[in-house]
Formats: C-alpha cells, sequence, structure tokens
C-alpha cells in the first residue's frame, strides 16, 4: 500500500467512522479520491489530517469529516443530479461525481475554478459541469436538481436555490454569521412545502455574492 493510501485508509478509520459516517458508498468514496491532490503540493504532507487547509486565493480545503458529513447528509442515489456551490479545491466535487450521475459546480473565483477543472480533468471526471458565476443565484438553466450543497456559510438559504430544488429534493447549507454557523438539512416535499433543520455547528468561509454576503 503506498504511503497515501495507507494514510486515506487511516482517516476514514479515525476520523470519519468514529463520528458517525457509516454510509458504505461514503466511506469507499473517501477511501478511493486522492486528497493529496487537491491541495498544493508544499501542503501535501498534511492532506490528511483532521482540519481544513489553506489552498490559495483565501479559501480552504473543508476538513475531512465536515466533506464526509455534509455528503452523507445528501443521501446521494446513483441517479441524482447535484448542484455544488463553492467548488474550491473540487475535493467534496469529486467525492460528489463518484456517487451520483451528474455533479454541476458553481465557483466565483476564475483562477481558482481553472486550476481544479485542471485538476478533476486529469484524474478522468467525466461527469462535471463547472461555471464561473456567482452561485448564490444557482445554475437556473440545469436545474431542478435533486441535491444542493452549498460549501460557503450563508447569511440564509438563498431564495434561487431553494427554487430550483427539486420537490422531494435535499439541500445541505451552512446558516449563520461570518463566525459559526448551523450546517442546515433543508427538504422540499411534493407539494413544495419546505422544512428545515440544523445538524450540527461549522465554519465556513463567506458565501460572497448577490444573495450572500457583501464582498
Ligand atoms: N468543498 C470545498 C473543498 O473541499 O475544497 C471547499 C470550498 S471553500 C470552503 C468555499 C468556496 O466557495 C470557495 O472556493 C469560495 O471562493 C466559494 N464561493 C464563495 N462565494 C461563492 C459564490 N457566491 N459562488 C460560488 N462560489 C463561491
Amino acid at each position: 500500500m503506498g504511503r497515501f493510501s495507507a494514510l486515506r485508509k487511516r482517516m476514514v478509520e479515525e476520523q470519519l467512522i468514529p463520528r458517525g459516517i457509516t454510509d458504505p458508498a461514503v466511506l469507499s468514496a473517501f477511501l478511493e479520491v486522492p486528497r493529496e491532490r487537491f491541495v498544493p503540493e508544499e501542503l501535501q504532507k498534511y492532506a490528511y489530517e483532521d482540519g481544513p487547509l489553506s489552498i490559495g486565493f483565501g479559501q480552504t480545503i473543508s476538513q475531512p469529516y465536515m466533506v464526509a458529513a455534509m455528503t452523507q447528509l445528501l443521501d446521494l442515489k446513483p441517479e441524482d443530479r447535484t448542484l455544488e456551490i463553492g467548488t474550491g479545491s473540487g475535493y467534496q466535487t469529486a467525492i460528489l461525481a463518484r456517487l451520483c450521475r451528474k455533479v454541476y459546480t458553481v465557483e466565483r473565483i476564475p483562477g481558482l475554478l481553472e486550476r481544479t477543472k485542471e485538476t478533476l480533468n486529469r484524474l478522468g471526471y467525466k461527469n462535471i459541469y463547472f461555471r464561473l458565476a456567482d452561485g448564490t443565484l444557482g445554475w437556473e438553466e440545469e436545474s431542478p436538481y435533486d441535491k444542493i450543497i452549498v460549501t460557503a456559510a450563508a447569511p440564509e438559504v438563498p431564495s434561487a436555490l431553494i427554487d430550483q430544488l427539486k420537490r422531494g429534493g435535499v439541500m445541505v447549507i451552512p446558516v449563520g454569521n461570518r463566525y459559526g454557523q448551523d450546517l442546515l438539512v433543508v427538504e422540499k416535499d411534493e407539494k413544495n412545502g419546505i422544512k428545515m433543520e440544523s445538524r450540527m455547528r461549522c465554519v465556513f468561509v463567506p458565501l460572497i455574492g448577490e444573495q450572500g454576503w457583501k464582498e
């Protein structure tokens, strides 16, 4: 076993399973995606540590456990089409792409999106679609989505994202102030009713845009 695959196995056994990540499909995605490819070269040796890391552009790759918890809450099905707001390093994107049919991912920082696109293309992903835009407005042309995941902190749930969620769909989004948020699971029922529930506290970088924070 290579050095990184041993670290990957340890991350799953020590950081994910003991904290309640039990979905076998989610766990096997974490055993397969090479997290070290999504961080700057000088930080590769820390790629499997239990925390977020800086990826440049003032942004972060989220803690492995947070990526796993959000993924498990989405309850992805192989046929799902998922919208991700905040591509960042693309690590979460790669995990999603292993668990559902198509991932539509939106990032607002051009240099970051270019670099991440290259990483994901090199790794051979063919079911990821990229867009440079303000993700608080979603990606209307491809909507509605079975699942929506927002990986930056919003002051409230953007109405555009609620509109673009399918009936029966699920959205996972951190909502709160700049210093701490509730990780919300938002469910839209078959009659278009909305139910929201907080699952844990978390801290994300701000979601900046028309239906997010001002820069
Ligand atoms: N899941 C990612 C990962 O593991 O690498 C982490 C994403 S990072 C915490 C949040 C990302 O959201 C940043 O790349 C940031 O530029 C992006 N972001 C912030 N506001 C945005 C917006 N309105 N639209 C799209 N992306 C946005």
